[in-house]
């Protein structure tokens, strides 16, 4: 039975809270202070706990059931970290407390910092930018400082291949600067002839170039070390969108490979509830040469004069020693772009990550990246007689994009997949993206997922491919068992209603 709409159930002098009596001399309150009126919905608190538990079940969730919803590595969170998230000591400080007060914070982010600059093969971490997206803007202000301080004020043009995440032109173009797309070749590498062309264009204008790797057709670039000379050697810089950390956690160091710059999506690649904008993390870690660049303040060891490298055996000691007048302090790098975000970060996402990082260890990490990949080619292996993927023949990483064009189902498009797939109780992978593959259906499906799991799902896209077949209407109309029905798009987008309640619905 569907549940009434709480609106529906009022009845006048129903009340879902008991206040104390007031135990102070009433007073009215200023004139033009209360609204006359204010249509609160008038009902008992069980009715009010119903309401919003049965609307919290209306959601898929990562924790109701799969989820593989491409480039979003939307992984099981464990729940640890969730109990060290919540530690009194965290969730009682205030961001303008001394110094001298926060020491156990600033030890968390000094720790983070140091931990995030090890596995990605970087100087320098800020864990200021609140999202990937603030990051990779983060990143870009940066390079563009470092080069106008060195006088190159003329470069103003940022290369972005075609597989990039759309995110990477978005930023460029916030930054102020212009992007000019790179073609992908034809196995979904940066296409390095064309590069080339491009660079002996732009050469002098080129600020560098961003690149999401691996890429969003789920590939690592087989010639990522090649693009990077190329650009250096034109005097750009190159900028890493580490949002797909989760494919090479302990395999590859981008840092090594030549990235001057990276974010990492700490609520994707190091777990953290997230979607629908929820507070996130988009670190960023560049090499020595952009360090004092980076936004602040960061955490610094008192005596380490800005340096944040050092032996971690004795870095207990030296904190139990100096922790009287506080071990950690705020640091500004000398160039800093300045603040990115008011105090220091997501603080919780950050107790978030480090408790995945502690926990699992190097071992643990690379582990992590292994079984992504492995489960991602599983199933790309079991869908791809069945579904065009382009460039299936190459090993995928964490994820792959296959396509909704069914053979002997020519009205059948990706839409349509999608909903039907909700009637097995999953979420659908990402649809129409990345831009570059027509009728996209991209797949993700994280390493916490167990094999009958994946089996399930291959279980279910086989079949919604016989169904496309025999009984194409079954697909059209999907779902049947969500919530809403097939929504009119266009009208959802155009003529949104975010509340419903007397005379706004
Ligand atoms: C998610 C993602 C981003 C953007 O990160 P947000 O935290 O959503 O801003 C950028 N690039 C890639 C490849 C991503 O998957």
């Amino acid at each position: 039975m569907p549940e009434p709409f709480i609106y529906d159930i009022c009845q006048a002098g129903r009340r879902a809270v008991s206040l104390p009596a007031c135990d102070v001399p009433e007073a009215p309150l200023p004139e033009g202070c209360v609204r006359e009126t204010l249509p609160l919905p008038e009902v008992a608190e069980i009715d009010l706990v119903r309401h919003y538990t049965h609307l919290s079940q209306l959601n898929h969730g990562i924790d109701t059931g799969f989820y593989p919803l491409g480039s979003c590595t939307m992984k099981y969170n464990p729940k640890v970290n969730e109990v060290a998230a919540r530690l009194i000591g965290f969730t009682t400080l205030h961001p303008l407390q001394p110094e001298a007060s926060a020491q156990g914070a600033m030890a968390l982010i000094y720790d983070l910092q140091a931990l995030l600059a090890e596995i990605a093969g970087f100087a320098a971490v800020t864990l200021q930018p609140a999202a990937g997206a603030h990051g990779e803007l983060t990143g870009v202000l940066i390079m563009r400082k470092y080069l106008y301080d060195r006088g190159e004020t003329q470069r103003d043009v940022i290369l972005v291949p075609d597989s990039a995440h759309g995110t990477n032109p978005a930023t460029t173009s916030m930054s102020g600067l212009k992007v000019i797309e790179v073609p992908s070749d034809g196995r979904g590498n940066v296409d390095l002839e064309k590069l080339k062309a491009l660079i002996a264009q732009h050469g002098p204008k080129l600020v560098g170039l961003m690149m999401t790797n691996p890429n969003t057709l789920g590939l690592f670039d087989e010639h990522v070390v090649e693009v990077i000379r190329l650009v250096h050697e034109a005097g750009g810089l190159v900028y890493g969108d580490g949002a797909n950390f989760n494919a090479i956690l302990g395999i590859a160091k981008p840092g090594a490979l030549g990235f001057d710059v990276m974010h990492y999506n700490l609520h994707k690649t190091f777990s953290t509830p997230h979607g629908g904008g929820g507070p996130g993390s988009g670190a960023v870690g560049v090499a020595e040469h952009l360090a004092d660049y980076l936004p602040g303040p960061i955490v610094v060891r008192s005596g380490d004069g800005g340096e944040e490298t050092g032996d971690r055996g004795q870095e207990s000691e030296a904190r139990s020693q100096e922790s009287e007048g506080g071990a950690f302090r705020w640091y500004m790098p000398p160039h800093s772009i300045g603040r990115v975000k008011a105090f220091y970060g997501n603080f919780g996402v950050l107790v978030r990550a480090y408790t995945y990082i502690l926990m699992h260890g190097a071992e643990g990490l690379r582990q992590v990246s292994e079984n992504a990949v492995l489960n991602a080619n599983y199933l790309q292996a079991r869908l791809r007689c069945t579904y065009p993927i382009p460039h299936g023949d190459r090993t995928c990483m964490h994820e792959f994009v296959a396509q909704g064009k069914l053979e002997g189902a020519p009205g059948i498009i990706t839409m349509d997949i999608a909903k039907r797939l909700m009637d097995f109780g999953m979420h659908p992978p990402t649809v129409y993206f990345p831009l570059i593959v027509s009728e996209a259906l991209m797949i993700e499906p994280t390493e916490t997922e167990s094999k009958e799991t994946l089996d399930a799902f291959a279980d279910a896209m086989l079949q919604i491919a016989e169904e496309a077949r025999s009984q194409p209407e079954l697909l059209k109309s999907a779902p049947h068992h969500a919530p809403v029905k097939r929504l009119d798009e266009v009208k959802a987008a155009k003529d949104l209603v975010l509340c419903y309640a007397p005379g706004c619905g």
